[in-house]
């Protein structure tokens, strides 16, 4: 086998699991555009498909949960770079079915981290899908890496475990890892019509279909929206760089801005008032959530955030688009 491309500028194998979810087929598609060789690996549990049609020629695709130890070999083979976001994601899921959490979450990641210890000095960089929901209960804001994690759901505890042991392989195997605490993504791709959907796609999709939209709470919940294409742009940096660090990095930039706001924003998108209907609270979610963007600044100074209302705008163009599934 030729030898892998560890560092500079090359051109790589990157495998993506979680490839056929909302982040993942956005980053498969940057991937491709930079002229990456990208392989999928998604058991389509969450993940559609249909994601990945505009670029099905262009892709190795295994049809395959990441606890299945010969697929994921076969996939990893010759990879220089993986980047994990299979996941069960979502706290209100993960309340459900707490276990089906762990297994996804927990024992997937140790799965991919196992397969990347198996491929011994040729190991893969691995880039590790986290949350920003490990914060929790911690009330300090912004939210900085070295706060104490206080998971509030087993969503959360599900990402905390899973980024110890990333953390954790990287130093006992000398891999090299990069753990990305996600905050709030939203984009183009992303789901509405599910009962888990996340708010920005929930409250578009309702808004232009002319429902009331749905608001847990009073709607003075603050959240750093990271808008998709910012985090793609991160997750291609770092496997181009072969960006490694040995505690976890907040990937989002600081930007705190409550769902009342969202909502005003998206009226002005539209041109027409949109109608809520506030329920109470959800388990297991935060009040505020920011991001202390410091150390992803250091790490990546090159790329520069796409701001909330225009990323509200191309996610509003891509619904208008009728590409969504319908709700
Ligand atoms: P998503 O559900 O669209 O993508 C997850 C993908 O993983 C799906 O395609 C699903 O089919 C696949 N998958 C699940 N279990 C699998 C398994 N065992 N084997 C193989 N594939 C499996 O969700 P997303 O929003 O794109 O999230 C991607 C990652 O980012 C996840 O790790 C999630 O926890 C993390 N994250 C997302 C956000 C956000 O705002 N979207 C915030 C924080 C963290």
């Amino acid at each position: 086998m030729a030898p892998r491309p560890r560092c500079g500028t090359g051109v790589v194998r990157v495998v993506v699991t979680g490839g056929a979810g909302f982040i993942g087929a956005n980053l498969v598609r940057r991937l491709l555009d930079e002229g990456h060789e990208v392989v999928v690996v998604d058991d389509l549990s969450t993940g559609r498909l249909a994601n990945l049609d505009a670029v099905a020629g262009r892709i190795e695709r295994h049809e395959a949960s990441v606890l299945d130890a010969p697929a994921l070999d076969a996939a990893l083979a010759g990879a220089a770079a993986v980047v994990h976001l299979a996941a069960r994601p979502s706290v209100p899921r993960s309340i459900d079915d707490p276990v089906a959490t762990h297994r996804a979450n927990v024992d997937g990641t140790l799965a991919v981290l196992e397969a990347a210890r198996r491929a011994g000095p040729d190991a893969p960089h691995l880039v590790v899908a986290s949350s920003s929901s490990v914060y929790g209960a911690n009330p300090a804001l912004p939210k900085h890496e070295d706060l104490v994690a206080r998971p509030l759901s087993p969503y959360a505890a599900s990402k905390l475990a899973a980024e110890a042991y990333a953390l954790a392989y990287a130093h006992s195997y000398a891999l090299d890892v990069l753990v990305l605490r996600f905050f709030n993504v939203f984009g183009p791709l992303q789901p509405a019509d599910h009962a888990y959907a996340a708010v920005v796609p929930a409250f578009v999709d309702a808004a232009l279909a002319g429902r009331p939209v749905t608001v847990h709470g009073d709607g003075t919940q603050t959240r750093d929206f990271t808008y998709v294409d910012t985090v793609t742009a991160v997750l291609a940096d770092a496997v181009t760089r072969r960006v490694a660090d040995p505690a976890p990095v907040n990937l989002a930039f600081g930007t705190r801005t409550d769902l009342l706001t969202v909502l005003e924003r998206l009226e002005a998108l539209l041109g027409h008032p949109i109608v809520r209907e506030h329920t109470a609270p959800r388990a297991g979610d935060v009040p505020h959530s920011v991001a202390d963007a410091s150390r992803l600044r250091a790490l990546f100074p090159d790329v520069e955030p796409v701001d909330l209302e225009a990323g509200l705008a191309a996610t509003v163009e891509w619904f208008r688009s009728g590409a969504a599934a319908p709700s």
